[in-house]
């Protein structure tokens, strides 16, 4: 059937509030961090308003304000009931499968470095924890409807579930809104656990984030709605260490109106840390040009010091930073990140994107022509 004639279908009173338990429940044995449900009369306007990052965005994180990207087609919003919207934590190293010796090889010939100087691909990055976040989706989305299956609830077939990660859907802005966590002042989002696991921290901003379109409407019971919406910098308290910290004083420190285009009406209202921004100046931020190539400013030269793709410096300092301790095998895994500079700087594009294939790297906005040139810097920055 064309999506077009697709009509979602609404569970009574009953039927919702089993499939919201089942989800939850699926959600957290899934590893999840923190996840709400946001439902459509507040996801619409929203995006409606903020609109999404435009294709030559270098990821989802960096929109501008006022893009006007139309997100119904092309995320089949129109077929979509409530949101689902998650927070996953990732580890700060990855292990590779033992039966990649292919991989092995290649990254054991990048990663030899003696005692070189070592140019870095940042914790979020070591590890394709968006495409984890979309796989263990799936798993949630296949149990759910196994579960309401057996209580006699026929739901849409998994395909009509649509999970994103690291997508042109302003996923930030929508975990605000859903009340997993506060923007602090790095800009970054700190989750606040939703999960009862035992040994988890109650913070975190060491997440990727993920949405799950539900292809079905129902009134979301009172106890699995979004939670309250936290201000911007509300789990900051007084600190200011990401500001002190930031070598090239990309954050500001103080709301700005830019980072979000305003919000009107009762949604202003209602969400004024998603209207409100964190203070952040991209023309300022190492990680912003860490994937494109060209000649860099000045300022960005001086403040480089080992950055290959990303760069963590506002968030290994930031008291919420509490990525999961344990090295976890996902895909595109890239152990700790670390490889030889003089290995990277000289590597040709095919040997780029084999080394990186299947990795968060292995994105078409990320020129290897960029990454060779952070390596040589890093090799300029130890005076090599
Ligand atoms: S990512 Fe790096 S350059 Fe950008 S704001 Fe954080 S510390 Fe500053
Ligand atoms: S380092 Fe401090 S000010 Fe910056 S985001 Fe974390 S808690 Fe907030």
């Amino acid at each position: 059937m064309d999506l077009k004639e697709w009509r979602t279908p609404t569970l009574d009173r009953e039927a919702g509030a089993l499939v919201a338990r089942r989800l939850f429940f699926h959600v957290e044995k899934a590893g999840f961090y923190a996840w709400a449900l946001l439902e459509r009369a507040t996801w619409e306007p929203l995006l409606n308003q903020l609109g999404a990052a435009p294709p030559e965005a270098e990821n989802a994180n960096q929109y501008p304000s006022g893009a006007s990207f139309r997100l119904w087609d092309r995320y089949s919003l129109d077929a979509c009931g409530p949101m689902l919207v998650v927070a996953l934590r990732y580890a700060s190293e990855t292990l590779l499968p033992a039966a990649d010796a292919e991989r092995r090889s290649l990254l054991a010939r990048a990663e030899a470095c003696g005692d070189g100087p070592i140019t870095l691909v940042a914790k979020f990055a070591r590890g394709n924890w968006y495409r984890e976040c979309i796989d263990r989706l799936q798993a949630v989305v296949k149990r759910v409807i196994e579960d309401a299956l057996e209580e006699g609830i026929a739901l849409p077939p998994p395909r009509r579930w649509h999970r994103f990660s690291n997508s042109r859907l302003p996923e930030k802005a929508l975990a605000i809104a859903a009340g997993i966590g506060a923007i602090g002042r790095n800009s970054l989002v700190i989750a606040r656990t939703t999960s009862s696991a035992p040994g988890l921290p109650l913070s975190s901003s060491a997440v990727v984030l993920g949405v799950l379109t539900l292809p079905f409407s129902f009134e979301i019971p009172p106890e699995f709605r979004h939670r309250q919406v936290m201000p911007s910098f509300s789990l900051c308290g007084t600190c200011q260490a990401c500001i002190s910290a930031c070598p090239s004083g990309a954050l500001l420190g103080k709301p700005r109106k830019n980072m979000f285009p305003s919000l009107s009406g009762e949604l202003e209202e209602r969400m004024p840390a998603v209207s409100g921004s964190a203070g952040f100046r991209r023309r300022l931020c190492i990680q912003h040009y860490t994937a494109t190539a060209g000649e860099l400013p000045s300022a960005i030269v001086q403040a480089w010091s080992n950055q290959l793709y990303g760069c963590d410096i506002c968030l290994e300092c930031c008291p919420h930073f509490n990525p999961d301790t344990h090295p976890v095998a996902v895909p595109g895994a890239l152990g700790n990140g670390k490889f030889a500079a003089h290995v990277l700087a000289t590597v040709d594009d095919e040997g780029v994107r084999a080394l990186f294939k299947g990795t968060t790297l292995d994105q078409r906005w990320i020129e290897p022509e960029a990454l060779r040139r952070n390596a040589a810097l890093t090799l300029r920055k130890s005076g090599t």
